[in-house]
């Protein structure tokens, strides 16, 4: 069904806090449930999200969390740093019967590091609920996956590689799965992954429920959803809300590759205020100019795909502990991962697409925090920024002399 088609209808949300204050566009009336305890959750479920430290729901899990526990299938679109995480964790824990061993519910994602943070969540939440949940990623012992599958997970959080390795072994059973979750949905149903995720959804139960998030959901994806999602709720916020507020976007002209780095230098005492991801466009890069800031004995921290899973772990709980504050990255980092105090990203490559742009100045500005964008930009880029300000109705100014007042 195309959109002009869908009956739709834009819900003006007139909540005071300035994070739940966004137009949605969804497929039919779509109820707010404004309290975690009006939601009729189990008691230990509740016990676990208050003592995660959340008192009140966000928009989307106002709207969401519902739905998802009725069985519903969901296709729900939020900005980043919005509760979407905790939206289907919620929901899954509060589906699940822990009396019974086997998976009940399966979430998928692009990323090791946010399988893990997936599983992370899902294991303090339900904390008081004696759930278990592993993350089935890539680059880690087989064995080791093999012994706590066979131990029994409620909850499976994992890449789909590795995840479709172990259906296939048998020793992740699927006939009792009863919830499947795509998360960063538009990542995963696009070419890298599609047919991945096919392959697993394959092998679950035919009346499994199917959910989809992520912060953008472009048109193409949003139609193939029908080939495996029965009339499915459709939450979607609309794309000029998409940039939050909360996020101050800029550029710096660089004519030549070269004022790069020395602009980087300039910025180095900004980044260290809290704390700063840098985005490169390739491992290679990533690489060089790691090493090129430490020659220079600036201290800096890198992650990218090329490194071994044991690495990337290290340098991830470093990073989350606050022990290192300035992270050069590719754009495995750019979808979901959630250090709250990240109040700084740098575009030393600009991404080559609207949607990463999106998803990687969303690694600031978590829940309602503060954040500042900046992008490096030859002349071709600054049009290529233009492009992405009309886009999604924002604003990218040139960089102010003062920026360091903005943090
Ligand atoms: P998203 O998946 O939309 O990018 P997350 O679920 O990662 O967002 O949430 C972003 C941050 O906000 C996380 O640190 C999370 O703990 C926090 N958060 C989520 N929901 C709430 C809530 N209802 N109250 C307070 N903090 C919340």
């Amino acid at each position: 069904m195309s959109d002009t088609e869908t009956h739709k209808k834009r819900i003006r949300i007139n909540d005071d806090s300035k994070l739940v204050n966004v137009e949605f566009e969804t497929s039919e009336d779509v109820k707010k449930t404004s309290t975690f305890e009006k939601m009729g959750l189990r008691k230990s479920l509740l016990d676990g999200i208050y003592s995660y430290g959340f008192e009140k729901p966000s928009a989307i899990q106002q709207r969401a969390i519902i739905p998802v526990i009725k069985g519903r299938d969901v296709i729900a679109q939020a900005q980043s740093g919005t509760g979407k995480t905790a939206t289907f964790a919620i929901s899954i824990l509060e589906s699940i019967d822990t009396k019974i061993r086997d998976t009940q519910a399966l979430v998928l994602a692009p990323t090791r590091e946010l399988a893990q943070q997936i599983q992370r969540v899902i294991l303090a939440v339900g904390d008081r609920m004696n759930v278990q949940c592993h993350a089935c990623i890539g680059g880690t012992n087989l064995g080791e996956d093999i012994r706590k599958l066979d131990y029994g997970q409620h909850v499976v959080s994992g890449t789909p590689g590795r995840v479709f390795d172990m259906i296939q072994r048998k020793c992740l059973r699927t006939r009792n799965i009863k919830l499947l979750v795509i998360d960063e949905a538009d990542e995963m149903l696009s070419k890298g992954f599609k047919e991945q995720i096919y392959d697993i959804y394959r092998f679950l139960p035919p009346q499994t429920q199917v959910v989809l998030f992520s912060a953008t959901l472009p048109h193409d994806i949003l139609e193939m959803t029908s080939k495996f999602m029965t009339d499915p709720l459709r939450i979607l916020v609309k794309r000029d809300e998409l940039t939050l507020d909360g996020i101050k976007q800029f550029f710096v002209a660089v004519d030549r590759e070269d004022w790069k780095f020395e602009t980087l230098v300039d910025l180095y005492d900004a980044l260290v205020v809290t704390q700063a991801v840098i985005f490169c466009n390739t491992k290679r890069k990533v690489d060089w100019l790691t090493e090129k800031m430490r020659a220079a004995n600036f201290t800096v921290s890198s992650m990218h795909s090329g490194m071994p899973q044991k690495e990337r772990n290290e340098v991830m709980s470093a990073f989350r502990s606050f022990t290192t504050r300035v992270l050069i990255t590719t754009d495995v980092w750019s979808r979901g991962l959630d250090v709250q105090q990240v109040s700084l990203v740098i575009n030393y490559d600009l991404p080559n697409s609207r949607e990463l742009y999106i998803h990687r100045i969303g690694r600031s500005g978590r829940f309602g925090k503060k954040g500042v964008a900046i992008n490096f930009a030859n002349k071709e880029d600054i049009r290529i920024l233009r492009d992405i300000e009309q886009y999604y109705s924002t604003q990218i100014d040139e960089m102010p002399i003062n920026i360091h007042d903005l943090f």
